[in-house]
């Protein structure tokens, strides 16, 4: 699987999140303090991580 990169806003660790009723994957900042969310939910985790790798995903 294609690593993660720190977060594009704090540099912190980021890590992959799946939703608990839906199989979709999403990526987080692990500081607490940041909370950035990059991208909506992707079906897949190699897309959660194109995604937040790409940081293009904060459409709200
Ligand atoms: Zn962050």
């Amino acid at each position: 699987m294609t690593k993660l990169k720190p977060c594009p806003f704090c540099g912190s660790k980021a890590k992959m999140e799946r939703t608990p009723i839906n199989p979709y994957y999403y990526v987080i900042c692990t500081n607490l303090e940041c909370d950035a969310t990059v991208g909506r939910f992707q079906p897949t985790e190699e897309e959660a991580v194109v995604v937040w790798n790409r940081r293009d995903g904060e459409e709200k």
